[in-house]
């Protein structure tokens, strides 16, 4: 594999940062997830824009290359590795910076675009998942956006890692995470939903959550399929008279869920609909 490091491609082996890098030392960056279909970037320009929004909530987005200098590292990466199904991480950093934690406002930021190969979506494609998600509720609380920019894709995830580390021994794959004032928010690494009478629920972006990519593409699906979405405050009982629940992230697409602490659920018509436009749309990709 050869990935993309500051501007230049090389060999996974010879893949590195400098360990005085300051993403690395303090977790003092930002990232995007992405999945690639056909050669094409799926949500390219929503990823850009919400790069670009976690790096002005950093305050180095003026080192930020232009969005289609980016693109075109990926297309670069995915060109040098001969691969048109992939998985990509594109991270920025503050780089490496005389003095401690005080940042410079002098950034010559460092730049990753690591890849891996990832088995196509849409409707002939293969699900990355080996089946639906089991989610349990956790103690550990999402950090509030007063303390950090919950909206902001930082390299800081330890509020998610704690969260998935309370599921060790347990048969759940994803936490539900709360506020601290007790509403849902989201999962360790992706977005909730919930189907109450034919209606999609999702927690509303007040909360401190990330604003995932795929929970607007679900959104406006929805909406394009007549589906009525609300989203709102929820208490974790919400969950408890749902019809389906399931989560969404860029790498997952659609996860139905079939269990909620311990409760058993369907994968019923709505999130078959909503997956079914999903993978049209990804389809689309192709044409
Ligand atoms: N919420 C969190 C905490 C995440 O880490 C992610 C993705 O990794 C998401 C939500 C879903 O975001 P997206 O749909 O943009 O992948």
């Amino acid at each position: 594999m050869q990935y993309h490091v500051d501007g230049e491609l090389v060999p996974a082996s010879e893949a590195t940062v400098n360990v005085r890098d300051r993403g690395f030392m303090y977790g003092d960056g930002a990232f995007e997830t992405m999945r690639v279909y056909g050669g094409t970037i799926f949500e390219w320009s929503a990823h850009a824009d919400r790069l670009q929004r976690s790096c002005e909530q950093l305050g180095f987005a003026d080192a930020l290359p232009p969005a289609a200098d980016l693109h075109a590292r990926i297309q670069e990466t995915l060109a040098a590795n001969d691969l048109t199904e992939a998985y990509t991480k594109l991270s920025i950093t503050r780089g490496v910076q005389p003095g401690k934690l005080s940042p410079d406002p002098d950034v010559d930021p460092t730049i990753v675009v690591y890849i891996s190969e990832l088995p196509r979506g849409g409707t002939d494609g293969e699900r990355v998942w080996s089946g639906p998600a089991a989610l349990a509720t956790v103690d550990s609380r999402q950090t509030p956006d007063s303390v950090l920019p919950a909206d902001a894709k930082t390299h800081n995830y330890l509020d998610s890692i704690l969260a998935r580390l309370e599921l060790r021994g347990s048969e759940a794959d994803e936490a539900i995470v709360r506020s601290v004032d007790g509403a849902l928010t989201e999962g360790a690494s992706s977005n909730l939903f919930f189907v109450d009478d034919g209606t999609v629920h999702t927690p509303a972006d007040s909360l401190p959550l990330l604003p995932g990519i795929t929970r607007n593409v679900v959104l406006e699906l929805a909406d394009a399929a007549g589906i009525e979405t609300v989203t709102g405050v929820y208490e974790p009982d919400r969950l408890v008279d749902a019809d389906e629940v399931f989560v969404t992230n860029s790498t997952w697409e659609i996860r139905p869920v079939t269990s909620v602490d311990g409760r058993a659920y369907e994968v019923g018509p709505v999130t078959r609909t909503l997956q079914q436009r999903f993978d049209d749309r990804v389809e689309k990709l192709y044409d």
